[in-house]
Parts: C-alpha cells; structure tokens; sequence
C-alpha cells in the first residue's frame, strides 16, 4: 500500500493530528536551539520548566479551567487515576469529618454506565472502600446501551437534603464518580449530573473525551484522562482539581497514607515536577495543544474554510462543530444501512468519540430470515479486513465485547468519515 492514505479509526493509543507528528520530528533532534532532543534534557532545566507551565496553562485556556483549580501531570493512566480518587478524595472526607471514625465507612458513590466505569468501581472496592453503586446501567437496561435517568440514581437528591443512605451510613460519601465516556461501550454523557448533595464533589473520567467539547470545569471536583485519545501518546495524564479537595493523609487515625506518586497535593506543590515527569508525552500534548488553538490549523483540518470562516473559531469549540458534524453524519449512514445495527439504542447517549456498531447478514426489517450469528461474525470480518486493505485501519470493536467501533477523535478529519461512509456503501452493495 505504498503511499496510500491511512484512516486510524483506532480506539487508542493515540491519535494525533498529522501536522502535530510532523512538528515534532521537525524539533526532534534540536529542540527549542539547545542541540538537544527534548528526551535528553534536565527536567530541571529552563526549557523544560517552561514547556511544563506552558502545557498547564494552555489547558487551562482551552478548558477555561477557573483559577482555583489546579492542573496536574501525572503517570500511570487511566488505571492510576481509579486509585489515586480513592485515596485522595476519602482522605479529604475524613479531614472534613473531623479524622474521626473509620475511614472504611465512608461511602464512595460509582454510576457505572460501561466498561471503564465497572473497572474503576471494583478498584475502589478492591482498596477497601465502602463501594455503593448508585446506578448500574446493565442492571436498568439490561446492557450498557445507555444511561438511565438522573432521578433513578440512588443518589438522587433534588432538595440537598441528607440522603436516607447517607444518614444510615452517618456520614457524606467521598465522592460521586462517573466515566464522561465509555470508549468500549459507546456512551456518552449529553449533561453534567446535577441532582445529587452539592457537597459531595463529582469525579469524572474524561479520557477518551476531554477536549472533543467545553466543559463547566467549576461543576466538578476532580477531572482526570488518560492522554492516549484525544491528547497525546500515553504516558501522561491530566488531572484538573479543586484546590480545596487537595489533602494529604499521613499515618495517623488509622487512615490510609496516600502513596506518594498518587498524591495530588505532593503534585501541585511539587508544579508536576516531583520525580522525573514523562517529558516526551507532555511535549507532544503542548503539541496538540498549540494545534487546537491555532485557526489556520483546524481549518486545514476541515478541508473547507468556508464552513469555519472566522479565524477566531478555535479550541475546542472548533472541535466541538466539527465533532458534531462528523458525528452525526457517521451514525445517519449507520442507520440508513440496511446491514449496520448502533450498539447504543439511546439515541441521547450515543459517543461522538466511539461509534460501536454491528453488522448483520440478515437485513433489518426482513422477519422472514433468521439470524445466523456465525455468518454475522464473518461478515464482520470480512468488513474490517477489507477496509485495512483500503487504509482504514484498526476498525475491530474491542476485544471484550466484539463487532466493529469507529473512534473519530479530534484528530480524525470530516474527509477520513466520508471515506469510511463511501466504504460502508460499497461493502453493502456487494451483499
Ligand atoms: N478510562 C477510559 C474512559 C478509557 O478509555 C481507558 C482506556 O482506554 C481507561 C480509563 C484506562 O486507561 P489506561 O489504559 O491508561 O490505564
């Protein structure tokens, strides 16, 4: 396939937009005039120190991140964060309870709605926490094909008032956790729960979304992501917290001491800077960063100046439009197709980010033909082996769950959804 042009229609890792990869290996043997690859060095150095506040504050500029929070590099992924909100967070509860009472009593309150949501409540669990689902989407619907009413969750409480749970368990829970995006699943958050105690600060996972739209940043808590999506290479995560949420235990009271390396305070008195940081991957997101706020940039990205023509239309409102239209024109074909099935059935809920679907060798709407799930599954096949033949690439749904997914990040352009539409026609008709 010399020369062709690749789609990367991969979940993760990472999509990052062609131009910023070409900056990068423009810079990569002398970055910044210091005869140096970045990788090489201090940590310590000015170049260094200023690339890492830059990174900070460009963040802070795309997500209009209000100044009394702060914004952390971390490692560890994804995975990392799961813990690092268990022991940071049930710290802070029991701080404000006086550090009295057993810490394993505090309540931590998980909505799971996928995969990643599921992962991160057994890891509160795990660690020892007092783990209430207040809402289980597979349990209401049966599958995590959406996301049930706010009012439903057990920790629904529209007045403020202390909740019948949180008085049996005499005390506030830590933390009420959600994922913004299910990447496996395809589910997608369309509002900020708002219904439970405003005292109980929300944790949200936006790895797989963050940047892809604007956020209320004051609405949460403690926003984390892994970089691997819709940022950078992995490697680095971002965390963005409420300052007054920032509390180290120590070893007394009988309270969990948070490990060092997931210590959020240590982090920000430390300006991301307290053991060697993963300085490649933080460079590549100041990379992505300076290509979503440029115009010029996201205009070349649409291919069309003329459906963007202000040259102020940037960040990720840019990103949010052109997600939008991409979006929406990927499901339209998905549900016109006689042979495609949307895994997720609320319409409200289906991802702009993770587009899973099914094909099926029994047209939709023909009640005379039986399914044959075996044919199904190699028509499956033959549709992604055919579609890397034509340069789009990494279109197998994850392992876990099967069939196809199409992830069209930030990086991916309106051009690469029209190839893979054109695609899905001509796979058709051939049937
Ligand atoms: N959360 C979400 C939404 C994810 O998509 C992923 C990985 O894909 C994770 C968490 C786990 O991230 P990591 O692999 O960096 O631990």
């Amino acid at each position: 396939h010399a020369g062709q042009h690749k789609w990367n229609f991969g979940a993760g890792p990472a999509m990052i937009p062609r131009p910023v990869l070409e900056r990068a290996q423009a810079e990569f043997l002398n970055y910044q005039s210091t005869g140096l690859s970045l990788m090489e060095l201090s940590h310590r150095s000015q170049p260094y120190e200023d690339l890492n506040n830059k990174a900070q504050a460009q963040l802070r500029q795309l997500l209009k991140v209000p100044d009394n929070y702060k914004i952390i590099f971390m490692q560890g992924g994804g995975h990392t964060q799961f813990a690092a909100a268990v022991y940071n967070l049930i710290a802070w509860r029991h701080h404000q309870n006086g550090a009295k009472g057993d810490w394993r009593q505090i309540p931590v309150d998980y909505v799971v709605t996928g995969s990643w949501s599921a992962k991160a409540a057994e890891e509160a669990k795990r660690l020892g926490a007092n783990l209430r689902v207040v809402c289980d989407a597979k349990k209401v619907l049966g599958a995590y094909t959406g996301i049930p009413a706010e009012e439903t969750w057990a920790t629904s409480d529209p007045q403020g008032a202390t909740r019948q749970a949180d008085a049996e368990a005499g005390q506030k829970p830590a933390y009420l956790y959600y994922c913004d995006n299910e990447t496996v699943n395809g589910v997608e958050f369309p509002f900020v729960p708002s219904l439970h105690d405003p005292a109980v600060p929300l944790v949200c996972d936006m790895s797989s979304n963050i940047l892809s739209r604007p956020v209320d940043v004051s609405k949460f808590g403690v926003i984390y992501a892994g970089a691997q999506k819709n940022i950078g290479p992995a490697g680095v995560s971002v965390v963005i917290i409420r300052e007054d949420l920032l509390q180290t235990s120590e070893l007394k009271d009988g309270l969990q001491p948070v490990p060092l390396m997931l210590d959020y305070k240590t982090m920000v008195k430390n300006n991301s800077l307290y053991n060697t940081p993963p300085m490649f991957a933080i460079y590549m997101s100041s990379l992505v960063f300076d290509w979503l706020l440029d115009p010029s940039a996201q205009r070349v990205q649409d291919g069309d100046a003329s459906i963007y023509p202000h040259s102020s239309f940037v960040g990720v409102e840019a990103a949010q439009a052109r997600n939008e239209r991409k979006a929406s024109k990927l499901y339209k074909a998905l549900e016109d197709s006689r042979f495609c099935r949307i895994v997720v059935q609320d319409k409200a809920a289906r991802s702009k980010m993770n587009i899973p679907f099914r094909i099926s060798a029994t047209p939709k709407g023909d009640s005379s033909a039986t399914t044959d799930k075996k044919k199904d599954e190699e028509m499956e096949a033959a549709f992604v082996a055919q579609a890397e033949a034509k340069g789009l690439l990494q279109l197998a749904g994850h392992r876990s769950v099967g069939g196809i997914r199409a992830s069209i990040y930030n990086a991916m352009t309106e051009e690469g959804v029209d190839v893979l539409i054109a695609y899905l026609k001509e796979f058709e008709s051939q049937y």
